[in-house]
């Protein structure tokens, strides 16, 4: 159950990703649909067409929805929107609705990398974050699937069938590739290189850590996180266990923005009574 409280209304999430554009929508307190598509190069449109998959698996329409929160890399160009949020908020509110006993987050996207710290309310207490080069993010494992002629979600479930990791001798997207096809033509098995990719990225997400520190539980959000060779690769680095996702981890930041715009509405109809109690105060 979620530990959002039950508020009646509609309110909508969007996250336009450098990759993928979500849209979550929650009514009366529970997720009622959701949209994932691409990215295009309009971020504009790509919020709009995502939210329009969620109106459409949830059954309403977009006058049905009282308050948008967007967030995610394209979160600028979003003029539909009454508020725009950082992804690293929306996350940690989104990781605290699924479970609200989540105290760390790890968030891999397609093009950045974060660790982050929340607090009981779903508030941010610490982050750490890469976006300034590919090693470490969904890119990276995308160059790496691409070089064993495999699909993302093949290449994390062959590194599970590895029998040792090849350790790689840099996290740098550039290195692994090329130390990747020596280390094919030296003979040694694939499974163990493809568990040596999914470790150099873990080594990587350790480094944030060293700042940032790790509390139980710790929940994996972001596309990656549907890749199990990376979810076990985490958990073998950092030393933890993480929890067992029952929703979209690609779907969390826009989940985290629809429990901020209902919090907008919470907060906008608690000011509403106030000024009504202050008029009537004034008029007797
Ligand atoms: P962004 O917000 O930057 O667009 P996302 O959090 O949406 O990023 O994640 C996009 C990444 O998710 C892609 O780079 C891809 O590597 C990864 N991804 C998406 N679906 C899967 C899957 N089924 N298996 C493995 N990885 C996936």
């Amino acid at each position: 159950m979620a530990a959002s409280e039950k508020i009646q209304g509609i309110f909508a999430g969007v996250d336009v990703g450098s990759l993928a554009s979500k849209s979550v929508i929650i009514r009366d307190g529970e997720i009622a649909g959701f949209g994932l598509i691409p990215s295009g190069l309009n971020s504009e449109e790509s919020g709009l067409n995502a939210l329009a998959a969620a109106l459409e698996s949830a059954g309403l329409e977009r006058s049905d929805i009282s308050h948008i929160v967007s967030t995610g890399y394209g979160r600028i160009s979003a003029s539909y929107a009454s508020k725009t949020v950082t992804e690293i908020t929306c996350h940690a509110k989104g990781a605290n609705y699924l479970f609200p006993n989540a105290r760390t987050i790890i968030d891999i996207g397609g093009q950045d990398c974060k660790a982050i710290r929340v607090n009981g309310d779903g508030s941010v207490a610490d982050f750490a974050m890469n976006d300034k080069c590919a090693a470490g993010t969904g890119r990276f494992l995308e160059v790496m699937a691409g070089l064993f002629k495999v699909s993302l979600s093949e290449l994390g479930d062959l590194s599970l069938k590895a029998d040792a990791v090849v350790p790689m001798s840099s996290t740098c997207t550039v290195f692994v590739e090329s130390e990747t096809i020596s280390l094919l033509a030296r003979g040694e098995k694939p499974h163990n290189i493809q568990a040596g990719i999914h470790h150099a990225i873990a080594n990587r997400i350790a480094g944030l850590f060293s700042r940032v520190g790790i509390q139980s539980d710790v929940y994996f959000s972001g596309g990656v996180a549907k890749n199990k060779g990376m979810r076990k690769a985490l958990e073998e680095v950092l030393k933890v266990n993480i929890v067992e996702p029952y929703f979209d981890p690609q779907l969390t930041g826009a989940l985290g923005a629809a429990v901020l715009a209902q919090a907008i509405a919470v907060k906008e109809a608690k000011k509403g009574r106030q000024q009504e109690s202050s008029a009537i105060q004034s008029a007797a």
